[in-house]
């Protein structure tokens, strides 16, 4: 079984040969299509686990707007991946009884695709918009009077012969989702009526997901099992189904059954060298590599020359959770291990 899958974007991290992470929060080709992962979306506000604030936020936005008979404000969605936007978009759109339409930015290439996009939308409907960050400008500006006013402005034609056409689009919500919200330019984030964070999990509400889900797919986990499986998802739900659904396999091939417990989950991360951190072989040789340098500031380009890696696949992908379990310090300097992390990493040098 290839225990890391596919789940490096290629565009962001172009540098970053197949090696694939079952720690990434990323979406992997398996989880686009599966049915029974779609199916476990929640669809309504109950059923959408912690994010307390956000979801009392949108409730009032929500309930106003059908009140007032007029689709939501546009709404701006930003956080990791595999923190639930897309399951957001999706619930907006349950809530609001209408329909939410999807795109990622990268793939509305030319004016036409977005133009094409606006024109099959129905009033009321939703145009959700994935790494909106990565739109281009043309594209972008062409939002903007869609956003504002409903409308399009087109130039046909060129140089002299040009002339501007301008179609009333219906009444719609855009909800932008972004990983990066300092890279959306500011005319665009200020057409967004709504603005929310989407924060990490915590290890209570990543149990709750988890334990919904094996429900689903009946699986018969026990507490301390799934308690285990949360404390390594990195607060993140897309991580946390992941190790399940991993789980899940190594049970019904290796021991051929559908409990779960707390000796079954170490056995099985262990198969998938993730150990008991949640740290995977990728973590591990990255600290391995600060701690050869003997504690003095690296910087990351030069980490990344040493494992062969690309720079911002170690920056957004790796280090945010060496730092959250506070193994990794970023100083004006470069990188450098903190005490406990040079304490995992004697403790477990054998195994390097
Ligand atoms: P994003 O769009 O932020 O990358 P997704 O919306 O695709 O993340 O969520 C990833 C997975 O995690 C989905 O399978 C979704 O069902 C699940 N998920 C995300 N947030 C929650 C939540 N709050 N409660 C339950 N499941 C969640």
């Amino acid at each position: 079984m290839a225990i890391i899958s596919s789940n490096i974007d290629d565009n962001e991290f172009p540098l970053r040969k197949k090696e694939l992470r079952l720690v990434d929060s990323k979406i992997i080709p398996e989880e686009k299509r599966n049915h029974k992962i779609n199916l476990a979306r929640p669809v309504t506000f109950r059923e959408f686990i912690g994010q307390e604030q956000l979801k009392s936020s949108l409730r009032i936005a929500i309930d106003a707007s059908i009140y007032r008979k007029e689709p939501l404000e546009h709404t701006l969605l930003y956080g990791q991946p595999g923190l639930g936007k897309t399951t957001l978009a999706f619930l907006i759109a349950h809530e609001m009884k209408t329909k939410c339409r999807i795109a990622t930015a990268p793939a509305i290439e030319r004016p036409r695709d977005i133009v094409g996009l606006l024109l099959g939308l129905k009033e009321g409907e939703i145009l959700f918009i994935d790494e909106i960050h990565r739109l281009n400008r043309l594209t972008e500006e062409l939002l903007y009077s869609a956003m504002e006013d409903f409308r399009l402005d087109l130039t046909m034609g060129a140089n002299r012969g040009a002339r501007c056409r301008t179609i009333n689009l219906p009444r719609f919500t855009l909800i932008g989702a972004t990983t990066k919200l300092a890279s959306i330019s500011s005319p665009l984030r200020d057409r967004f009526g709504i603005s929310q964070k989407i924060e990490f999990y915590n290890n209570d509400e990543l149990k709750q997901i988890i334990l919904n889900f094996a429900r689903l797919i009946n699986l018969n986990l026990d507490d301390e099992a799934s308690h285990n499986l949360s404390r390594i998802s990195r607060g993140t739900p897309r991580i946390a189904l992941r190790l399940l659904r991993r789980v899940r396999d190594y049970a019904q091939v290796v021991t051929k059954t559908n409990v779960i417990s707390t000796n079954l989950v170490r056995e099985a991360l262990n198969s998938f060298q993730i150990d008991e951190k949640g740290l995977d072989s990728l973590d591990r040789q990255y600290l391995s590599f600060l701690k050869q340098n003997n504690n003095i500031p690296i910087g990351l380009d030069s980490i990344a020359a040493g494992l062969g890696d690309d720079s911002s696949m170690l920056e957004f992908v790796v280090e945010p959770y060496l730092m959250r379990i506070g193994f990794l310090m970023r100083t004006p300097r470069g990188r450098l291990l903190t005490d406990l992390g040079k304490n995992y990493i004697d403790s477990n040098n054998d195994n390097f």
